[in-house]
């Protein structure tokens, strides 16, 4: 037989198939081998929801069949049958994808139960109440997954029986209320549909699996998976689960717990649970669950257990686990287990105790770190202040946040698209939400707890998160979030400590954060593995102190025309554009080098002892200038103006007339960089002078200055040449002068496709290489990032064209293939030759990866991207060995 296999029982199955089985199913089958006692059932693989979407949505031939022996295998086992009115087997069927993607999927609980097989469930459990609760949710949740019925009717229909009931939760209807509601359900259902729901218990098998392959490409899940960078091509896997019952009296419970604190990495007890409730009810938020530990005093011996198979889990996954558990009259069962979603600070404890107990290497520990994760470490927290919280939450997810409140999703997802600072505020988050919470600085949520939709995804994002801060009443309708005598209306500030569980109304302010010892250390450990070395950009001391702070080992690229744009220098800048004669471009030029001269010696001294990259002047000249159109409305008013001044007049225009002259059709492609130098001189000549007279003062204070000096925009080895004479020439002048020495490296970016294929000419004069892969990735693909990036560009990205942005993360073969062959010439010539990249690229993991492969020195890249590049650095070293 060719055909494939598409389903598995669970005792075939272990954690090395995740591909096939999805991480839920595998991790399922893994528990069962390790003897953890889990549900019986089967696994339908991934391949089949695959194989069925690119089938247009029919099942590939066979799985059916398949899928009914092994659900005879599975009666068998149980001694259960699906719609057996004596002993009916109820099943659970799981969505499982292979990358875990909590709540982004559907679920249906409680298959098998019907009006033939109720009663049967109520007597063998001796609760008939229970069995009409299981029923009822059953046909919420078959109506919501697999016939689209809006949740909303059925909660409408079981608040509106709570309310003529005077129950306060579901726990406290009786029998026959829910035996009622089940009729109501039904109702509901049928007239949503216009039909009746299956009564064969097996045709609702093969829609309720056909639901979950479809809700793969459910929307909350695709932008889930764009948000993580997960194929859409996986596909799910489905897991047909025999039920187990937490919802049989207070005897029973569900729960989640983790191995260790997925907040701060502390090894400790973490966990919820709810007596006599089903698996949803804790995630959804729905009900306020109890911490953990109070089960030791409820559920005495299925809390024993837990605390074991907890060890048994982590020591076998070697990784703090995330666990979902049910309770069945006073059993235990494990129903998923997976590596915990943890914040970058826990993920860094995390590994560091895995190391220091012994169970990780240093390696090891390395590779499961996530660098882009990284990055919530490096956001801010609360500075000191004497506010009082007006409410408290739970501590969901650290880290602080400031924004306007908003109470829809929608409007937060706009909003925080367009560069708003926005606060999500809901009852409680469901996975609709998603989008709204990505581009949101934080969330807060009145129900729900640690283990709550939103407090799981806000971790995962690093996006500070209270939730369960029960004391807020909020209006969608009205727009408004009420707490005590306090209201905010949408618009209103609010500021969130994620980190203590706090709400405070209007805007705190926020402090940069500090890296902690857990940091420190496992960050040293990756500094042992790489070889990569890592610099930042900065431009100035402030910055450069900062990246040194991080862990900078120097600066890659030190932009000049930041310093020519600022307001105090400006009017002398644009003096030296317009002059009209020589001895006027020299006078203003005299102006401005002691600034520039100023700037450099704070970096210099920031830096000490370590390189700093300084890049000639690279814009084109108009950029310095008004706009002309600005400029040609100021002519137009002062002509129109009745008392102007007639040599005001002639400025105005004399500017107009000038920047008419600077301005280009394509400036990026214009006079800029090593061009502008060649025409102007006098302009890298200041620069130059200016370097060499910081480095001196510096040194001469008892610092370390290590300057290189680096032309942009090369095309032509002859162009580096003649600029490589201009630098000499003029340093040469300076240090004579003073009668000193110093030892200047000059190099050149690498930035223009021309340049890296004659990058063996080029090398002659050239004492390093720096790869500017914006503009490589500009010129080379022949895309203008301005244009591109609200335009076409975004198109290609979401309709998968293109794998991801070229200016985030490079593009391998194209622009990879250009920086290959760079560094490759180059090296052809001089074979020393130091080779770095500066830009965005330099603080992407991916593209570090690729910098690593090809040999680089260096990569540099924003100063609070620089312990991230350290940690994707060592992984790309760790890959390379
Ligand atoms: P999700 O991926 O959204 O977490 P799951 O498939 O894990 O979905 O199911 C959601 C909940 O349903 C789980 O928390 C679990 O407690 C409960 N559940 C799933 N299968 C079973 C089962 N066979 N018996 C009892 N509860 C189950
Ligand atoms: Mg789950
Ligand atoms: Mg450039």
């Amino acid at each position: 037989m060719t055909q494939q296999r598409y389903l598995y029982d669970l005792a075939d199955g272990d954690a090395s198939m995740k591909a096939l089985l999805g991480g839920k199913g595998a991790g399922v089958a893994q528990m069962m081998r390790l003897g953890v006692p889990v549900p019986d059932g089967f696994t339908v693989t991934t391949a089949a929801c695959v194989d069925t979407m690119s089938n247009d949505g029919d099942w590939p031939a066979g799985l059916w069949e398949e899928t009914l022996a092994a659900l005879a295998r599975l009666e068998e086992r149980t001694g259960r049958g699906l719609g057996d009115p004596q002993r009916p087997l109820l099943v659970s069927v799981r969505s499982g994808a292979v990358v875990s993607m909590p709540g982004m999927m559907d679920t249906i609980l409680n298959l098998g139960i019907g009006d033939a097989t109720v009663d049967a469930l109520g007597r063998e459990a001796g609760d008939p109440r229970f069995a009409w609760d299981s029923y009822r949710r059953f046909l919420q949740m078959y109506g919501e997954v697999v016939e689209g019925v809006p949740a909303h009717l059925y909660e409408d229909a079981l608040t509106a029986l709570k309310r003529s009931r005077g129950a306060a939760s579901d726990t406290d209807l009786s029998t026959d209320d829910l035996r009622e509601l089940v009729g109501t359900f039904k109702a509901v259902s049928r007239s949503h549909i216009g039909a009746d729901l299956p009564t064969d218990p097996t045709e609702a098998l093969h829609r309720a699996i056909d639901a979950v392959f479809r809700s793969w490409l459910n929307p909350r899940a695709g932008v889930y998976r764009r948000a993580n960078g997960i194929p859409d091509s996986l596909g799910t896997a489905v897991n047909v689960m025999q039920m187990v019952f937490g919802n049989r009296g207070d005897t029973s419970a569900t729960g989640v717990c983790f191995t260790r604190n997925p907040a701060t990495g502390a090894k400790e007890l973490y966990g919820e649970f709810l007596l006599n409730a089903q698996g949803e009810d804790v995630v959804a938020g729905i009900r306020t669950p109890r911490p953990l530990a109070e089960m030791e005093q409820l559920l005495p011996e299925a809390y024993r257990q837990l605390i074991e198979v907890m060890g048994t889990l982590e020591s076998y996954y070697r990784d703090m686990q995330d666990i979902e558990f049910t309770v069945e009259d006073e059993q235990l069962y494990l129903l998923q287990t997976r590596g915990g979603k943890r914040t970058a600070a826990a993920a860094l404890k995390v590994v560091r105790d895995l190391v220091e107990e012994g169970v990780l290497t240093r390696e090891e520990a390395i590779d499961r770190i996530e660098p882009g994760q990284l990055d919530q470490l490096l956001h801010p927290a609360l500075g000191a202040h004497g506010q009082t919280p007006v409410t408290r939450g739970l501590a969901a997810s650290p880290g602080a946040a400031v924004g306007e409140v908003v109470f829809d999703s929608l409007v937060a997802e706009r909003r925080g698209k367009a560069g708003d600072a926005v606060v999500l505020v809901r009852w409680e988050t469901t996975p609709d939400d998603i989008a709204g919470t990505l581009v949101a600085q934080g969330v807060l949520t009145a129900h729900g707890g640690m283990t709550s939709h939103a407090a799981v995804v806000a971790r995962g994002m690093g996006k500070p998160c209270v939730a369960g801060a029960s004391e807020i009443d909020i209006d969608v309708e009205g727009k408004t979030l009420t707490i005590g005598d306090l209201t905010l209306t949408e618009g209103d500030l609010i500021t969130l400590d994620g980190s203590t569980g706090e709400v405070f109304a209007g805007a705190l302010e926020l402090v940069a954060p500090q890296i902690n010892d857990d940091f420190a250390t496992v960050v040293g450990w990756a500094d042992e593995i790489r070889r990569l070395g890592v610099r930042a950009n900065a431009d100035n001391g402030p910055d450069a102190a900062k990246a040194r702070e991080f862990g900078a080992e120097g600066i890659g690229l030190c932009r000049t025309e930041h310093m020519f744009m600022e307001a105090d220098r400006l009017p002398a800048v644009r003096t030296m554009i317009l002059a009209s004669d020589d001895a006027e471009r020299a006078a203003a030029l005299a102006e401005i080098l002691p600034m520039q001269q100023a700037d450099f010696e704070a970096i210099l001294e920031a830096m000490s002892g370590l390189p700093v990259t300084i890049r000639l002047l690279d814009p084109p000249l108009h950029e310095f200038l008004p706009s002309l159109v600005d400029q040609a409305l100021e002519v137009q008013r002062l002509e129109l103006g009745a008392d102007t001044h007639p040599t005001d007049l002639r400025h105005a225009r004399a500017l107009l007339a000038q920047i008419k002259k600077l301005t280009e059709q394509n400036p990026m492609l214009g006079t800029r960089g090593v061009r502008l130098a060649l025409l102007y001189p006098e302009i890298p000549q200041m620069q130059v002078r200016a370097i060499a007279r910081a480095a001196l003062a510096v040194a001469d204070r008892g610092g370390d200055p290590q300057v290189e000096i680096m032309v942009p925009l090369v095309a032509y080895a002859e162009e580096l040449r003649r600029m490589r004479a201009i630098i000499t020439e003029t340093l040469a002048q300076e240090l004579a002068s003073v009668g000193r020495s110093l030892d200047i490296p000059i190099g050149t970016m690498i930035e223009l496709p021309r340049a890296a294929v004659v990058a063996d000419q080029i090398a002659a004069y050239a004492d390093f290489f720096s790869f500017g892969t914006n503009d490589l990735t500009q010129t080379g693909i022949g895309i203008s990032r301005d244009d591109a990036e609200g335009a076409f560009l975004s198109t290609y990205i979401e309709g998968d064209l293109v794998p991801t942005n070229p200016f985030s993360s490079i593009d391998v073969d194209g622009i990879g293939g250009l920086v290959g062959i760079g560094a490759e010439r180059g090296r052809s010539t001089k074979p020393d030759l130091k080779l770095g990249v500066c830009g965005e690229h330099g603080g992407d993991p991916a593209s570090i990866a690729l910098f690593e492969k090809l040999g680089l020195t260096y990569v540099s890249c924003s100063p609070y991207r620089v312990p991230i590049a350290r940690f994707a650095a060592a992984q790309a070293a760790l890959a390379a060995r």
